[in-house]
């Protein structure tokens, strides 16, 4: 079974980081790149998502890109809510929600992200939180997917353990049994085998190590199971 590997580069990245992907992986990977938005017209023969989409479909939003956009750029997949947008553009659930119910229009799959801080792993609150960004963030009915992020393990190096990735898996996987379900946080070469193998795990959204091609071949290397 091959999983996914989805590769978010943040604000990083160029034009060079872009042909080194075309070069060692084809379209039809189970590779998806979510590069900044410059980058998303560029010929890249490979499965193209957005980090962001604004929720309006058009109008005066300066600065902003709108779905239609997007799909006219052949973007299948588009991340939603990730942590960073939370953190420093205060996209609250229900923007999350509206996000995503755009990309279902525009016929963009959706990669909601969900997760705990810190303060509420520590508190063991993570399902509580988990639970409720579920319920305010997911739209109706199917067509997105699901990434289990923990806010404190993004860009730290720090993972939870595999049986606590293993339950909150579970715990999603019983709420939406045909959705694809990523794991995100800190995913690197030596853990992604680890990572892969765990039930209801069917992919991996990777940051700090996509902007390596050496380390995402490695990665997907263990994607294959
Ligand atoms: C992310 O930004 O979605 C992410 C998982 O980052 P990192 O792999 O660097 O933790």
């Amino acid at each position: 079974m091959q999983k996914w590997v989805v590769a978010n580069w943040k604000m990083n990245g160029s034009k060079n980081l872009l042909n080194e992907y075309k070069n060692a992986f084809a379209e039809s990977s189970n590779l998806i790149i979510c590069p900044p938005f410059v980058y998303l017209g560029e010929p890249a023969g490979l499965k193209l998502g957005a980090q962001n989409i604004y929720q309006q479909p058009k109008g005066a939003y300066t600065g902003e890109v709108s779905a239609q956009m997007l799909a006219e750029l052949s973007v299948k997949y588009c991340l939603i809510g990730h942590s960073e947008r939370r953190q420093y553009f205060h996209e609250a659930n229900d923007i999350v929600r509206a996000k995503a119910e755009t990309c279902l229009r525009a016929a963009i799959t959706p990669i909601i992200c969900i997760g705990e801080t810190l303060e509420q792993y520590e508190a063991h609150q993570t399902t509580h939180v988990l639970e409720k960004q579920l319920a305010e963030c997911l739209p109706n009915g199917t067509g997105f997917w699901v990434a289990y992020e923990p806010v404190w393990a993004i860009g730290t190096g720090h993972t939870p353990t595999i049986d606590e990735i293993t339950a909150v898996h579970l715990m999603l996987r019983e709420k939406l049994p045909s959705t694809t379900l990523l794991y995100g946080g800190s995913v690197n070469g030596d853990n992604a085998a680890a990572i892969f193998a765990i039930n209801n795990v069917d992919g991996a959204l990777v940051g700090g190590a996509s902007l390596d091609v050496k380390a995402v071949e490695k990665i997907y290397n263990h994607a294959s199971l």
